[in-house]
Order: C-alpha cells, then sequence, then structure tokens
C-alpha cells in the first residue's frame, strides 16, 4: 500500500519510458546518403547492407528487409503455407501480432500455455496439444521480453510430429541460446525494428532463414509479385511489404549499437533485481546456463501472500490497497503519477475477446473452463484449481521503465517507489 507521506517522492521531470528509440549519429549518415543518392524506394545500398549484417549476426543464409515484423510474420505464415480451416499452434502470452498473421492467412490459432522458468511456450503442453490435435502442421513461438525459450524442447517436439516451427523473434534480436542466436531455431524467423524493440528503423522487421527459394519468394511477394516479363505480369496474389532504403539507413546505423544496448538493459535488469532482493518479488526469469537474454524489458512478479486484491475485467481494473501488500495496478499508477512508464505484462491472448472461441491447451490438457471462472471475477478458477500460468502470470506480473537512458539515479528512485508499494 503505497502512502508518500513518510517518502516525499517527487516527480520525475523528465518522462522515464519503458522503452524508447535510442539514436546514433550514424543512423542520420545513411538517411541522408540515401536522400542525396537519391535511392529513396525500396531498393538501395541500405537495404542490402542490413540484410548481410543481420545474416551475419544471426548466422542464418537469407534475411529479407521489410516493413514489419508483422509483415516478416504474414511472409513466414505464407511460407509455411497456412490454409483457410487449418489449426496452428501459437505462444498464448505475447502481442498479438504473433498470431494476427496466422488469421490473415485463414488459420486458425490454438493457443499453448507458458511456463515459469522463461515466460514463454510451455513444452510440455505443447506436447500434450500434439496429442489433442496430431493433425497440426505448424508451431509459432515469441521469445518473450529479449528472454529465449525452450527452443531446443520446442523443436524436437515439432520434429517428432512433422511439424514446421515458426519463431516470433521480434522482442529477442541479440539474444541467444545455447550459444545460437534467437531466429535461428525455426524454418522462417523474425526479428522487429519497431520503435520500442532493442534496436529500431522506427519501423521494419526482417524474414530469416536458410532456405534460399523461401527468401526468394519472399522477395518477389513482397514487391507485388511482379513476374520476369517486360510488362507487369502477375501469377501470384503480391503485398507492398518491403522496407524503405531510408529505413535501412536508420538501422545501419543502429545495428553497431546493438551489443551496446544490450549490455546496458542487463545493467538495469541486474539493478532492478539487486534493488528488489528483500522483497516478495521476482524478476522475469531466465536460465543463465542456456542463455543469455537481450534483457529488453526487466518484468517483476509478485508473489502469492504479498498481492492485494486485484481485478481485471475487459477495460477496467479494480484493486483494495491493503498494508504490507500490492498488486501490479498499484505499482503501474504509482510510476504512472511520477511520471515514470511501466506497462502490463502481455494479456494472454486466449483470455483476448478476439481469440476466446479458440482453442487452448495447459499442462494438464484443455484449459478452458477455468477460463469462464477469471472472467466472473476471480483470482482462481473452479473448484479453486490455480490459474492457467499465463492468467497467473498476467495477474501478478508488470513491466518495469526499462529504458537504456535512465539514469542510476532515476532507476534508484523506481526501485525506492516500487518498495514503497509493499509497506
Ligand atoms: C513488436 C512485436 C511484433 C511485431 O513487430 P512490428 O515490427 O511492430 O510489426 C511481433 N511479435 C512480437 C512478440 C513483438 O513484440
Amino acid at each position: 500500500m503505497f502512502n508518500n507521506k513518510e517518502h516525499g517522492f517527487k516527480k520525475f521531470d523528465e518522462k522515464v519510458w519503458l522503452s524508447s528509440p535510442t539514436m546514433h549519429p550514424e543512423s542520420l549518415a545513411y538517411m541522408t546518403e540515401a536522400y542525396e543518392t537519391n535511392w529513396m524506394s525500396t531498393v538501395g545500398a541500405n537495404i542490402n547492407e542490413i540484410e548481410a549484417l543481420v545474416c551475419q549476426k544471426v548466422g542464418c543464409h537469407y534475411a529479407v528487409a521489410l516493413s514489419a515484423g508483422t509483415a516478416a510474420l504474414h511472409m513466414a505464415m505464407k511460407l509455411a503455407g497456412v490454409q483457410p480451416g487449418e489449426l496452428v499452434f501459437c505462444s498464448d502470452m505475447t502481442f498479438d501480432a504473433t498470431v494476427n498473421p496466422v488469421v490473415y492467412e485463414g488459420g486458425i490459432p490454438v493457443f499453448i500455455d507458458t511456463e515459469y522458468d522463461t515466460w514463454n511456450m510451455d513444452p510440455v503442453a505443447l506436447e500434450k496439444a500434439f496429442e489433442l490435435y496430431p493433425e497440426v502442421k505448424l508451431v509459432v513461438v515469441a521469445h518473450l521480453y529479449g528472454t529465449p525459450g525452450k527452443i531446443d524442447e520446442i523443436k524436437a517436439i515439432c520434429d517428432t510430429h512433422g511439424a514446421k516451427l515458426i519463431e516470433d523473434a521480434a522482442e529477442s534480436f541479440g539474444a541467444t541460446y545455447k550459444g545460437k542466436q534467437t531466429g535461428l531455431f525455426g524454418d522462417y524467423n523474425v526479428i522487429s525494428f519497431n520503435g520500442n524493440k532493442i534496436i529500431t528503423g522506427s519501423a521494419g522487421g526482417v524474414l530469416l532463414t536458410d532456405d534460399l527459394e523461401a527468401a526468394n519468394k519472399v522477395r518477389k511477394w513482397s514487391t507485388q509479385s511482379r513476374e520476369n516479363a517486360p510488362w507487369y505480369q502477375h501469377e501470384e496474389l503480391g503485398y507492398n511489404y518491403r522496407m524503405s532504403n531510408v529505413i535501412a539507413g536508420v538501422v545501419r546505423g543502429q545495428l553497431p549499437y546493438l551489443e551496446e544496448h544490450i549490455a546496458q538493459k542487463k545493467a538495469i535488469y541486474n539493478r532492478y533485481q539487486e534493488g528488489f532482493k528483500d522483497l516478495p518479488v521476482k524478476m522475469n526469469p531466465y536460465d543463465a546456463k542456456q542463455s543469455e537474454p537481450n534483457f529488453w524489458l526487466s518484468c517483476l512478479l509478485i508473489d502469492d501472500e504479498a498481492m492485494c486484491k486485484q481485478v481485471r475485467g475487459e477495460q477496467e481494473v479494480l484493486y483494495i490497497s491493503e498494508p504490507g501488500k500490492t498488486c501490479p495496478t498499484e505499482i503501474l499508477e504509482v510510476l504512472a503519477s511520477f511520471n515514470a512508464e511501466g506497462r502490463p505484462i502481455w494479456k494472454p491472448m486466449h483470455m483476448q475477446p478476439i481469440y476466446r472461441m479458440n482453442g487452448f491447451v495447459t499442462r494438464e490438457g484443455n484449459g478452458r473452463a477455468k477460463t469462464n471462472a477469471y472472467i466472473s471475477g476471480g483470482a482462481v478458477g473452479q473448484d479453486n484449481l490455480p490459474l492457467d500460468v499465463g492468467m497467473d502470470i498476467f495477474h501478478r506480473g508488470l513491466c518495469l521503465p526499462s529504458d537504456n537512458k535512465m539514469t542510476v539515479e532515476q532507476q534508484e528512485k523506481i526501485i525506492q517507489m516500487v518498495k514503497a508499494c509493499f509497506e
């Protein structure tokens, strides 16, 4: 329960962001070069260069620069050959851009519950899902907040069942799993250069693959599917999804700073972890033996015993303050009142009105019954069963201000504010 009487916290003069673009002068130079050489189009040196540099970084054979990560995911769904009415297994706790492209192609997402070790797709639930839906031929997995999921196990399950794998590495560029970059494990993979990602082009995304034919298809589809003829000849449906050479200039100037941004984000994560060590909370976890995240966002999970009552409807939230306890809503409201930006955890897809009728699979099997109990208001499912993992993390978790330009003093103040919420 937060009470500022004893603390006397004051508003930050400048807003402390969740994660904002961190620009470097090289970006302006490459954009200017595009302008001055008149390559103001979707072809040019910046595009070629970033495709080569991204391949070098990730270790894949081919990269195709596109207008957004979402466009890259759409192209990945087309490469995987998603058909109308086809079921596709998808991460449940993620941004909806992971799953919407399945629906663009007429596919039907079936959501797989989350595990507590990395907050990503649970391989045990995925195995269960293949028992329930043995016909599924595609799995789409996201690496949340820059922390690699259990991708080896997930890949092995896909191989056993003859399913293709798409990695949504939009948030995890630069993160590694057993020494390999995320974006290297699936058949078709995606990173994003959206404005709040670890490095940015203001917008943009890249499709990654080791399959030359697949890369060439995406080059063609993303430029309106022109055939090799003297006129505009079309045999397939086309899209206008290619990245602009100006945007590619921004990305090109950012790429040399990826490791620096990761180091800054990691320092932020470590400072939070140290600052909260006496609180009844955990940071978003990772297995240091298996993986090195890019630490894009630092998140908190409040222990059950330290949660005050909090109920979330579709658009509104209520909580009851209680001495010694708090909840994500109270912390987010306190931070906002002092000009600092946090965010709730991604609301799981199986809880979203648009996807509420879709299948959802937990470790125990189908998780739908518990969903209904939660909607009616309680934080515990029917028969006092615990919530599914995604719901539980959404209920107790939040993203903290994680901007790499945040000063140590600003972060220290945020830590003190969060601590005050538990008084
Ligand atoms: C940002 C993001 C995307 C989409 O990328 P855009 O470039 O914004 O289209 C997809 N998936 C996840 C998990 C993301 O965070």
